[in-house]
């Protein structure tokens, strides 16, 4: 069934009716990209760029960063790849760096964007990295910070990148404060990119790495569709893309109900590609728009899958 649904749908993301929705590859570094062009990325929605800075000693150098970021971009010429800024913290804690001292709740700590503006010269090293690895590609380049909570926090980052020379910069919405107020930061930033776990972790108070709390770790949460929506809104007003790249985007039937919700593109492990290409594929745009409605008005996670699998009839 694999093959099949393979062979069936390559090509760019769409519903039954041609609305487009780009589907991208969430990638950790050059050893993903087989993957993504395996099954038929359009370019890559969340470059996760911890792997370079993660379990070494020294933080790694200008040029050592631009070959990295220069074998995703060639990856994809004339696509759009998005590059994701460091996102370290206390659970994920950075050797060369001075110990920040335990934090009872590392996932509401010195996390993100939050770390990297404490430490300008490492931030400055990869903004420099990737302007420079973006100037000699022909991919679209875009950059986005993680763990934004104020339009403060947004505009800092976004004038940061504009004088780096990178132009199109954006940001994460996965905190609730950030898709609450969507409708200001979208005048602040050229794109969003939601991230599902964060924000469904942030909407419920439950700990992604807390099994004892992992039934509440669930998309399908209608308080997280919601949030969703008012991102999308935000966005759409302001003329700006949102994206998601949270594990959301990999359900096919939810990837229907994000594109009913407004989404504009969907970045998703790569091997979840061909099964979300083939749902979209099957449902025009309005029947995405009517199972995000039912899925909003249910009461719990549950009866919001049912009743959004009930109005997509070509799911199998
Ligand atoms: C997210 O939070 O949804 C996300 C895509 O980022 P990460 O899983 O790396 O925190
Ligand atoms: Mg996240």
């Amino acid at each position: 069934a694999r093959e099949a649904v393979l062979a069936a749908s390559m090509g760019p993301g769409a519903t039954s009716d041609g609305h487009a929705v780009p589907l991208l590859a969430n990638v950790g570094g050059a050893r993903d990209l087989e993957s993504a062009l395996a099954h038929g990325a359009e370019g890559v929605g969340l470059f996760r760029t911890e792997f370079l800075f993660l379990d070494r000693a020294e933080a790694p150098t200008e040029e050592e960063q631009e070959a990295a970021y220069r074998a995703v971009f060639d990856a994809f010429p004339g696509g759009r790849v998005v590059v994701r800024t460091l996102d370290a913290g206390a659970d994920k804690p950075l050797a060369f760096l001075p110990p920040s001292g335990e934090e009872p709740n590392p996932a509401l700590g010195e996390r993100g964007l939050r770390l990297f503006r404490k430490y300008p010269e490492m931030m400055g090293s990869q903004l420099r990295a990737l302007a420079r690895a973006a100037a000699g590609t022909q991919a679209q380049a875009y950059v986005m910070a993680p763990m934004v909570a104020t339009v403060e926090e947004a505009s800092w980052f976004v004038s940061a990148c504009h004088d780096a020379g990178l132009p199109n910069a954006g940001i994460m919405i996965e905190i609730p404060s950030a898709a609450l107020r969507a409708h200001h930061l979208a005048t602040a930033v050229d794109f969003f990119s939601i991230g599902t776990n964060d924000l469904t972790q942030y909407a419920l108070a439950a700990d992604r790495q807390v099994s004892g709390v992992a039934e509440l770790q669930d998309p399908w949460h209608p308080a997280v569709l919601d949030l969703i929506a008012l991102t999308a809104t935000g966005a759409a007003t302001t003329g700006k893309s949102c994206g998601v790249c949270g594990e959301a985007a990999a359900d096919p039937t939810l990837a229907c109900v994000l594109v009913g919700l407004g989404v504009t593109s969907l970045s998703m492990g790569s091997p979840a590609l061909p099964w979300v290409r083939a749902a979209l594929s099957r449902h025009t745009v309005t029947q995405c728009r009517t199972a995000a409605t039912a899925a909003r008005t249910a009461l719990s996670a549950t009866t919001a899958k049912s009743a959004a699998r009930n109005e997509l009839p070509g799911l199998a």
